[in-house]
């Protein structure tokens, strides 16, 4: 049995999944003739609270859209410096959008509005027009840190008074949603685009969705087709994709007690310098050096068919997901505590 925690993208679709799948009808979606497609958009449209929704390949295609609807040259994009758009995305907001960056240390990835306001550029000749800010929630490097609503609600209205734009990187917003209690249907009203992925936690095998207005949606269209994103019979994929959103949101909090359990075994381990606290199903930690270097830990687990992931800076990362059971962490559990 090999136990795979590197990621939550590891997933392979259900039984149940694939047979929506290949009961799909389709048609050429650049066409906007896949009836699949078509409705995975008016469903995610209707769940998150805003007007429209486009099917794309990936997350990065999503948040990549996302900015370069708000920004351009001469602009500025606001984020957290662990944001995935800045640090996993290829410098795309460099040459997707030609905007410049402006990163905040914030708090296990998450900004907050006096943070916000202090790297707001003022309106003069030599500054980059500051434009957007962005907010990823889960976060990913923040060890799937989640918002708080008032703060997101806060953000806004300082976004408002300046006339930024708001886009959120949702990759796992669903985790979010389900460890707060929050409810999706809110988030609309706070951002002008939104990026979900399907891919990650819902266990889809392909797919992400950015979510605008109506009125920007030919802009998205035309910037995903430049990316090469328009696809054809893609209703096999969309399929996945709404039966990912109908039946597998709110199982995370399974994915989010298995976390849970990894993290309380580090914690009372000796030899682990940190464990990030554990909101969803991320869990970060950092073996203290003096004990074992992180990358002899990782083959340390390997050796008993336990794959975790080097997150840099001396931290590893576990992620549980749709394919992760109790009797596996169980296992991982005895292996750690026998390390
Ligand atoms: C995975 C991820 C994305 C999108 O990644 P793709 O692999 O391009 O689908 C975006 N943001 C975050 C935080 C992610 O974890």
């Amino acid at each position: 049995m090999t136990i795979d925690l590197r990621s939550d993208t590891l997933t392979q679709p259900t039984e149940e999944m694939k047979a929506a799948m290949m009961a799909a009808p389709t048609g050429d979606d650049v066409y906007g003739e896949d009836p699949s497609v078509n409705a995975l958009q008016e469903y995610a449209a209707a769940l998150l609270g805003m007007e429209a929704a486009l099917f794309c390949p990936s997350g990065t295609m999503c948040n990549q859209i996302g900015i370069r609807l708000a920004a351009g040259p001469l602009t500025e994009v606001i984020c957290d410096q662990y944001a995935h758009i800045y640090r996993y995305e290829v410098g795309g907001i460099a040459a997707n959008a030609g905007a410049s960056v402006r990163l905040i240390a914030g708090d296990r990835g998450r900004l907050t509005a006096a943070r916000v306001a202090a790297e707001i550029n003022p309106i003069e000749m030599h500054h980059p027009r500051s434009c957007l800010v962005s907010l990823e929630n889960t976060s990913n490097k923040g060890g799937g840190s989640c918002y708080e609503l008032e703060e997101i609600q806060a953000i806004h209205a300082l976004c408002r008074q300046h006339g930024l734009r708001m886009h959120l990187d949702g990759a796992r917003l669903f985790n979010a949603l389900v460890a707060t209690g929050q409810h999706a249907r809110q988030y609309g009203q706070y951002f002008d685009t939104i990026s979900i992925c399907l891919s990650k936690g819902l266990g889809a095998p392909v797919g992400s969705l950015l979510l605008c207005s109506r009125e920007e949606l030919p802009a998205a269209l035309r910037l995903r087709k430049v990316m090469g994103g328009g696809m054809r019979q893609a209703g096999y994929l969309a399929a996945a994709g709404l039966y990912a959103l109908k039946h597998h949101i709110s199982r995370l909090e399974e994915d989010h007690r298995r976390a849970r359990i990894l993290g309380q075994a580090l914690a009372s381990k000796n030899g682990i310098a940190e464990v990030l606290p554990v909101e969803t199903n991320i869990v970060v930690f950092k073996p203290e050096p003096a004990w074992m270097e992180p990358q002899a830990l990782i083959a340390r687990l390997a050796a008993a068919n336990i794959k975790i992931s080097n997150f840099g800076g001396g931290y590893l990362r576990m992620v549980t997901h749709l394919d992760i059971s109790d009797e596996m962490i169980e296992r991982v559990v005895d292996v750690l505590q026998a390390c």
